[in-house]
């Protein structure tokens, strides 16, 4: 699909501040990268880590009903085999004769009623075939047979093979639910869209286990949940889509999925799917395991398989979103009064990297880098802080605009007592958006700030 200039034009601009400022570079860059396999560096690691601990924090800590766990990536091939992954987890491929390139049957646009080539236009392609997208591996020393396994292409599985310990541990009454956080592979035809579709991947999953007749209301109600999670993270919800799957396009098992979406600069994208999975997936390990995977009721002394709805977001994939969703480029002036472009990172202070900046005014004045390194020290326990004495104010500023650190604090004169009592032991804090600055007392920091970024 053509994209317009102005969204391509963003999208480079993003992806070379990502590369420059340490969020996100390609794998193994040095020897040419491997297609589809990112890096994240320092500030998109605290990112990510970051969008993983809010995630962890409203799906599990701040809930009764869910429960964690963390599953291996190797898993019992058999697994596979039940879920229908070993079957049908494939995509239709074409060949294109001509330039033999290798494409999606289903993303190709039709000339004269046949299939055409998006490389090099040619119409003289093969007929279409199932490519597997799960990474074949073997475990053991002998590549037989026997030893095969896959990477696993998505975290759900480990939940449902582990349901019936969880449930004895947990003692939890249905509705209830298992989320887990962790890696995915797929060996995806056409990586692209920088991180959007990658070969290696996070999710964040969970499966909410209830009563059959409870589904469909679950279902909406995990929608306005997963959307409630979306805006307390900053992404707001004009960027956001709801598309409700049509039934005849749905999984031969859902009774209704939802797919949200993202306003990426290359088009509306799919960011999550939240999708009613009915009893699908124990029913296929309860038969393939002979292992019985029912819940007992208590009440009514019935016992039936649970169903399952099923919110499941892609960590890459909204890292990508809140980078998108935050990049800006305004003109605001230098400190000499020019005007120049300030690209600032909007992220929520709950999302940034860096919740702080510290800024001694001069680096050589003895009183001032050490009262700064002191608010560093104070600050340090409880948040990512980062401290810079380099360059003149304006220019550190704009640094951590960039980064997307939401608060600066400078130490001047002021603080340290040198143009008299009045102003002692307190601090400039400018924020980042507004690039107001008020004057606060140090003691007070620590609370005003926990308070901005919770
Ligand atoms: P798509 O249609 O884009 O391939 P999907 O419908 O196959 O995605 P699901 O199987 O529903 O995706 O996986 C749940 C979530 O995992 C997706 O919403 C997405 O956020 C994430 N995800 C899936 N595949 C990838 C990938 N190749 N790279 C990054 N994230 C992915």
């Amino acid at each position: 699909m053509a994209q317009d200039k102005s969204a391509s034009d963003r999208m480079e601009k993003i992806v070379s501040l990502c590369k420059r400022r340490g969020f996100i570079m390609q794998s193994s860059e040095i020897y040419g990268g491997l297609n589809g396999c990112w890096d994240y560096g320092p500030l998109g690691t605290e990112l990510k880590r970051n969008l993983k601990d809010f995630w962890w924090r409203r799906m599990v800590r701040e809930r009764d009903d869910v429960v964690g766990m963390d599953g291996s990536i190797l898993m019992n091939r058999q697994v596979w085999v039940a879920s229908g992954h070993e079957a049908t987890f494939s995509d239709p491929m074409v060949d294109c004769r001509n330039c033999k390139s290798r494409l999606r049957a289903d993303q190709l646009p039709e000339k004269d009623g046949k299939r055409q080539c998006t490389v090099c236009g040619s119409l003289d392609l093969t007929e279409p075939r199932a490519f597997n997208l799960m990474f074949k591996t073997y475990v053991g020393a002998t590549e037989d047979e026997s030893a095969i396994t896959y990477l696993r292409p998505e975290t759900a599985q480990a939940i449902f093979v582990q349901f019936k310990n969880i449930l004895e541990v947990a003692r939890k009454k249905l509705p209830f639910g298992i989320a887990q956080i962790g890696k995915a592979f797929r060996n995806e035809i056409n990586p692209r869209n920088f991180t959007f579709r990658s070969r290696e991947f996070e999710q964040m999953e969970l499966e909410y286990f209830c009563r059959p007749e409870g589904g469909l209301e679950l279902l909406e109600y995990w929608l306005k949940e997963r959307l409630k999670f979306y805006k307390d993270i900053g992404i707001s919800s004009e960027l956001l889509h709801i598309h409700k799957i049509p039934p005849e396009e749905c999984a031969h098992y859902s009774k209704g999925t939802y797919d949200i979406e993202f306003d990426f600069p290359f088009g509306i994208q799919e960011l999550e799917g939240v999708a009613y999975r009915t009893d699908y997936d124990l029913t296929q390990h309860q038969k393939a395991s002979g292992k019985l995977l029912e819940y007992f009721d208590e009440e009514t002394k019935q016992r039936f398989v649970p169903h399952v709805v099923e919110p499941s977001a892609g960590v890459d994939r909204t890292v990508l979103a809140l980078i998108c969703a935050a990049y800006s480029e305004e003109m605001a002036p230098d400190e000499k009064g020019k005007l120049e472009t300030r690209i600032v990172l909007k992220f929520h202070p709950r999302m940034a990297p860096i919740k702080c900046g510290i800024f001694p005014l001069l680096k050589n004045n003895e009183k001032l880098v050490r009262q700064a390194r002191e608010i560093v020290k104070i600050l340090r326990p409880h948040m990512m802080v980062f401290y810079d004495e380099s360059g003149a104010i304006g220019r550190r500023y704009r640094r951590q605009d960039e980064a997307g650190t939401p608060f600066g604090v400078t130490v001047d004169f002021d603080t340290i007592g040198e143009n008299g009592p009045a102003k002692e032991g307190t601090v400039t804090i400018r924020e980042r958006d507004s690039m107001k600055q008020e004057r606060i007392a140090i003691v007070e920091l620590k609370s005003l700030l926990l308070d901005r970024i919770d």
